[in-house]
């Protein structure tokens, strides 16, 4: 078997099978599956409105679903989202989540505290400044977040995040608004991640950037599933095209999600 770096321990580290979450009448999610193996990033993609941020909630236990959710071997499906944290999964959100009134540092910290109990106050710090520098914000630890530009709250998040190494993590939309350049650095942050151990579900639009990272891609749309496999095939499969354009851009493989209605 010819595998990539980053596909070398197939273990399925998150399995879901027939998922459905409902909203009144609307299936958000409608009998999905999918799973991310350990040691992979996984993107997960789709238009406006066909599902990724309700499969993010329902996995880290925000929206309630039907079906089974399996993580590391245990089911997680029904769990309250500190015990999903505990489980060995971390996530960012479509909106970064952070505390205005604290510093990046403190903000950092709270991924942390888990670690209250067994670290030095000057432990956490340290393991706080480790991960800003990781993130690219290394000396920017004392500062308010807002002054921070919105690529390096989204750095900040995923700092969060990882401080407490989790098994999985998840990133909603992580690269939106970036630059290609804070694109590229997000890109080397995302293997740097991998490569330490963690394994990524990443919502993306950019098909250039998911053909950049991911070892494996799936696509949503109407809360099904609709392909799923290596980032060429399922860029220009079918179902993939007609479901954001119609057809493909002129210009390559990007396919902006925005021009779909
Ligand atoms: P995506 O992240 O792929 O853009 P979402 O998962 O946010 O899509 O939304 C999927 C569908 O579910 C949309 O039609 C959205 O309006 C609806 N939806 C999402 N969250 C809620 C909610 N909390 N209450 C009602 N409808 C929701
Ligand atoms: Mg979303």
């Amino acid at each position: 078997m010819n595998l990539k770096p980053g596909t070398w321990n197939l273990k399925p580290l998150l399995e879901v099978r027939d998922l459905t979450v409902a909203f009144g009448g609307l299936k958000a999610l409608d009998g999905f599956s999918m799973s991310v193996c350990a040691g992979e990033i996984h993107a997960l993609i789709g238009p406006n409105g066909s599902g990724k941020s309700t499969f993010l909630n329902a996995v880290t236990g925000l929206v309630a679903g039907r079906g089974q959710i399996v993580f590391n071997g245990a089911p997680l499906l029904g769990l309250p989202p500190y015990r999903v944290f505990r489980a060995g999964i971390a996530r960012s959100f479509q909106t970064p989540r952070l505390f205005p009134s604290l510093t990046v540092a403190e903000n950092t910290l709270l991924g942390l505290h888990v670690e209250c109990a067994r670290k030095t106050a000057r432990e956490l710090e340290q393991a706080a400044e480790a991960q800003l520098a990781r993130t690219g914000l290394a000396g920017r630890g004392a500062l308010p977040v807002d002054r921070l530009t919105a690529a390096e709250r989204r750095c900040l998040e995923i700092a969060r995040a990882v401080a407490h190494s989790p098994l999985l993590l998840l990133l909603d939309e992580p690269a939106a608004g970036m630059s290609a350049a804070e694109r590229q650095a997000l890109a080397a942050l995302l293997r740097e991640i991998r490569a330490s151990g963690t394994a990524i579900l990443l919502i993306e639009h950019d098909l250039k950037m998911v053909a950049d990272v991911a070892d494996c891609v799936t696509a949503l749309n109407f809360g099904k599933k609709i392909a799923e496999g290596a980032p060429a095939e399922v860029a220009s499969h079918p179902a993939v095209v007609e479901a954001y354009l119609g057809k493909r851009q002129e210009n390559g493989t990007q396919i902006n999600a925005d021009e779909r209605r």
